[in-house]
C-alpha cells in the first residue's frame, strides 16, 4: 500500500513515514493498552512524541517545529493512526488547532510562550469552540459569554466535546463577548484551567473512544483570563478558528486515512488467516470484492489527502480541497471500517480486535472538525457558485504558518 506517489517528495516522505512507525512501535504499542486499562493519561508518552517531532512539521524551527510542511505532518498523522488511533487523540491538540489558531492570531510573544512546549509535548494543549447547542453552527448557538472586568475576562458558560480538557496546561477558548454581533461578537482566549478557578472539566464516556485521552463538558464559572491572554482583537476569534479549523480538517483526513489503512490492513490479514469450507475467506469471491472496493477508496482518498496538504504547503488556496478531502477520506474511514467488521465475522466485535474500536473512530473522523454534510454543503455551494469555498483566500489578515515571520507583528 505505500506507493511513493508523488515522486518529487517520496524520499523525504518515506524517511518521515519510516520514523513515524519505528517510534509508534518501540515507544507507543507496547505501552499504550496499560494506559487505556489504567485509564491513564499518557503524559510521558505525549512528551516522548513531542520530542520526535510528530507534532511540530508545519511549524519553522524559530518555534520549536521541524518545517518539514503539511504533506509530511499528513503521513505523520496517517502512521500514528494506523498503528494505534487511540494515542494520536491528542495530536490535534499538541500539533494542530491549539498551536496553530496561537500562531495564525496571536502576538509574537504569545507565539514564542506558547507554541514550542505545545509542539515539544511539554504542555498539553485543548481547543474549546463547541458546545451543546451544536457544532455545525457554533457561532450562532455559542452561549459562553466572557465579560471585561478591568485587567481580566470573567467567563460563564458550558462548552461540548471539548478534548483534552481534564488535562491541559494551556488552550484555544473559544466565548461571545457581544452578544447580539453574531459570528463578528465571538472572542478567542488563550486559557490556563490549571492557574485559574472557575474551570471543572468532565470528561464523556464514549463508547470504543480512549479512555485514557478523553474528550470532557467543560463547565466555566466566572473563570478568570486575563486580558493580555486573549488571542487576537475582541471579535476576532471565529475567523481565526475557522481559518484554524482548514489545515485541521486535512489533518482529519489524513486520521480518516490511517484508520481507513489500517482496517484494510486488519482484514487482509484476516481474509488470509480465516479458513471456512477448506481453504481462506479471502479465495471467496465477494471477500475479494470488498477488498478490491477498499483498495480502490483508500487510493483515492490518499491522493485526495496528500494533495490538499501540498496545496497548504505552496499556501495556496486550498479550502475546497481541504473538504473534499475530509469528505471523502472520512467516507473511506466508515465504508473500510465496515467492510473490515464484516471480513471478521462476529469476530469483529471482540474487543481484543482493534477494528472494533477502529469503527468508532471512524464516526468520529465523519463528524469531527466540520461534519460529513458540512462538507458537502461546502463543496456544493461552491460548485454551484453560489458562494465559493476560497473566498478568504489571503484576505483574513491573518498570519501564515508557511510564509510569515512569527517574530513579526500581523
Ligand atoms: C470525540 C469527539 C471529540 C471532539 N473534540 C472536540 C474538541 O476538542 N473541540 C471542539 O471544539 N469540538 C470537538 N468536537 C465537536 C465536533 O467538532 C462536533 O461534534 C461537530 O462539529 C458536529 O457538531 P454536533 O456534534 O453538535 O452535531 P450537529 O451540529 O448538531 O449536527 C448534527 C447532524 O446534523 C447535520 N447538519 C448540520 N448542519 C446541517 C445542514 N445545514 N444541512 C444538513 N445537515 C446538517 C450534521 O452533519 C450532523 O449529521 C468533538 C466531537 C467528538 C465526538
Amino acid at each position: 500500500m505505500d506507493l511513493p506517489m508523488f515522486p518529487e517528495y517520496s524520499s523525504e516522505i518515506d524517511a518521515v513515514r519510516d520514523m513515524v512507525n519505528r517510534f509508534m512501535e518501540a515507544e507507543i504499542k507496547p505501552v499504550m493498552d496499560g494506559y487505556e486499562q489504567r485509564r491513564e493519561f499518557p503524559r510521558e508518552l505525549v512528551r516522548k512524541a513531542g520530542e520526535a517531532g510528530l507534532y511540530g512539521a508545519v511549524f519553522p524551527e524559530s518555534v520549536g517545529g521541524s518545517n518539514m510542511g503539511y504533506l509530511a505532518a499528513a503521513v505523520i498523522q496517517e502512521e500514528m493512526v494506523r498503528n494505534d488511533v487511540r494515542f494520536s487523540s491528542c495530536n490535534n491538540q499538541q500539533g494542530s488547532t491549539c498551536p496553530s489558531a496561537i500562531y495564525f492570531g496571536g502576538t509574537p510573544e504569545q507565539i514564542e510562550k506558547y507554541v514550542p512546549n505545545l509542539v515539544a509535548g511539554k504542555t498539553i494543549g485543548m481547543m474549546s469552540l463547541t458546545e451543546s447547542g451544536g457544532g455545525s453552527d457554533a457561532a450562532g448557538n455559542m452561549k459562553t459569554f466572557a465579560r471585561r472586568d478591568g485587567d481580566v475576562y470573567r467567563i460563564t458558560g458550558q462548552k461540548m466535546w471539548a478534548s483534552m480538557a481534564n488535562e491541559t496546561d494551556v488552550g484555544v477558548l473559544l466565548a461571545k463577548t457581544d452578544r447580539d454581533a453574531g459570528a463578528k461578537g465571538v472572542t478567542a482566549f488563550i486559557v490556563h484551567p490549571k492557574k485559574f478557578p472557575g474551570w471543572q472539566a468532565t470528561p464523556i464516556e464514549c463508547l470504543g473512544l480512549s479512555k485514557s485521552m478523553r474528550t470532557n463538558i467543560v463547565y466555566l464559572d466566572d473563570f478568570v483570563v486575563p486580558v493580555e491572554d486573549r488571542l487576537g482583537e475582541e471579535g476576532e476569534g471565529f475567523k481565526i478558528i475557522m481559518r484554524t479549523l482548514q489545515p485541521g480538517r486535512v489533518g482529519v483526513a489524513a486520521k480518516a486515512l490511517g484508520v481507513a489503512r489500517r482496517c484494510f490492513e486488519e482484514a487482509v490479514r484476516y481474509a488470509n488467516e480465516r479458513t471456512l469450507r477448506g481453504q481462506p475467506i479471502g479465495r471467496f469471491q465477494m471477500i475479494q470484492s470488498d477488498i478490491a472496493e477498499m483498495t480502490c477508496a483508500i487510493e483515492a482518498s490518499r491522493s485526495l489527502v496528500y494533495k490538499a496538504a501540498m496545496m497548504m504547503d505552496a499556501s495556496m488556496a486550498h479550502n475546497r480541497m481541504a473538504a473534499i478531502a475530509k469528505f471523502h477520506a472520512s467516507q473511506t474511514a466508515k465504508f473500510c471500517a465496515d467492510k473490515a467488521m464484516q471480513i471478521f465475522g462476529g469476530y469483529g466485535l471482540a474487543e481484543e480486535y482493534p477494528v472494533s474500536y477502529y469503527r468508532a473512530y471512524a464516526d468520529m473522523f465523519f463528524t469531527g472538525e466540520g461534519s460529513a454534510n458540512v462538507q458537502k454543503i461546502m463543496i456544493a455551494e461552491d460548485a454551484l457558485g453560489y458562494k465559493l469555498a476560497d473566498r478568504h483566500h489571503g484576505k483574513t489578515g491573518l498570519r501564515d504558518i508557511r510564509k510569515d515571520d512569527p517574530s513579526k507583528a500581523r
